[in-house]
């Protein structure tokens, strides 16, 4: 029989749903063996259909994106009420995703710049009308409400969420694996001292060494395999957008006391080069920093 199963969106850009698209005809591989009962970016679902489902008639149900809005956080729930496996699904759902890193700001700070002083903006005013309510700052879902299974990535790969699905099909166990980029990674590595950072468009890349031996920061060694190294091996420096290997809890207090073995510069030197410091150790996952619920807990109380 087929199982029933859902597909919901919070905050999000779409791109996990956009990747279990791109499984092309792989995807006819489970859809026989699928019960849709809710995928909006799809079908024009509403969320009375949602709510109108008996409590735990979902058998899987697969949550995207972090809770920016109240009606984020209400879907999370009803999500959780219905689902009897609730699957976060991509980096914002494990971990709050991009959108996290807005926590470094009130919500008031950040609507000022949205919708006044951004240098887009010309005569800005902050809307009253029709606005959703906003949540004080994101957090992963898994913080939320339980869940099950998680499949972390931005997005995952088709691939990624293929293999979830199949094991949840054949009731399997999914686990994430206990590995690196670095572990995927083609390139040499030669752990040396680097002395001084590079933006990726500057200098000539040699494509058989190690990115972060070059000086161009490759997140790859503190970020869980699940891409096959997809940027690395196009030259491009991981960003670490999968988030930290399991066991880890501060992805980018991780990265930061790994670099502290091979940098060889002084914190005012290293400010320069990453002016965006909390966007370059924490791409999809500041939200579940401590860091994040230290700045959180402070903005709220001066609120
Ligand atoms: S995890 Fe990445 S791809 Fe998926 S919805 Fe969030 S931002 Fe988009
Ligand atoms: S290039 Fe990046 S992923 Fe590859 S070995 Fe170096 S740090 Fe690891
Ligand atoms: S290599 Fe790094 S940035 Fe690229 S997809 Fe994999 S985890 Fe994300």
């Amino acid at each position: 029989m087929a199982k029933r199963v859902a597909f919901t969106q919070l905050s999000s850009c779409w791109g996990c749903d956009q990747s279990l698209v791109d499984l092309h005809l792989g995807l006819l591989d489970v859809i026989p063996e699928l019960e849709i009962v809710y995928w909006p970016a799809v079908v024009d679902y509403k969320l009375k259909d949602l709510e109108n489902l008996s409590d735990q008639s979902i058998e899987f149900g697969f949550v995207e994106g972090s809770c920016r809005t109240k009606e984020d956080e209400h879907l999370l729930k009803v999500m959780r009420k219905k689902s009897q496996t609730l699957i976060a699904w991509g980096s914002c759902s494990c971990y709050g995703g991009v959108q996290g890193l807005g926590n470094q700001w009130s919500i008031d700070e950040l609507m000022e710049r949205k919708f006044k002083t951004a240098d887009t903006v010309t005569n800005g005013r902050i809307p009253e009308e029709n606005m959703p309510g906003f949540t004080d700052h994101v957090k992963a879902n898994t913080e939320i409400v339980p869940f099950e299974l998680r499949i972390p990535g931005c997005p995952p790969t088709p691939e990624n969420t293929l293999e979830g699905l199949t094991a949840l099909l054949q009731g399997k166990e999914y686990k994430l694996p206990n590995k690196t980029v670095c572990d995927e990674c083609p390139k040499e590595r030669e752990h040396k001292t680097i002395t001084e950072f590079h933006r990726t468009h500057e200098g000539k890349i040699d494509p058989d060494r190690c990115l972060l031996d070059q000086g161009y920061l490759c997140l790859g060694f503190a970020t869980i395999s699940l891409c096959g190294a997809q940027c690395p091996k196009v030259n491009t420096p991981c960003k670490g957008c999968f988030g930290p290997p399991p066991g880890v809890i501060d992805h980018g207090a991780k990265i930061i006391s790994a670099l502290g073995s091979v940098v060889d510069m002084d914190a005012e030197e290293l400010r320069e080069h990453f002016p965006d410091t909390i966007g370059s150790f924490y791409f999809t996952d500041y939200a579940s920093s401590y860091l994040s619920k230290i700045t959180s807990r402070k903005n709220k109380e001066e609120s």
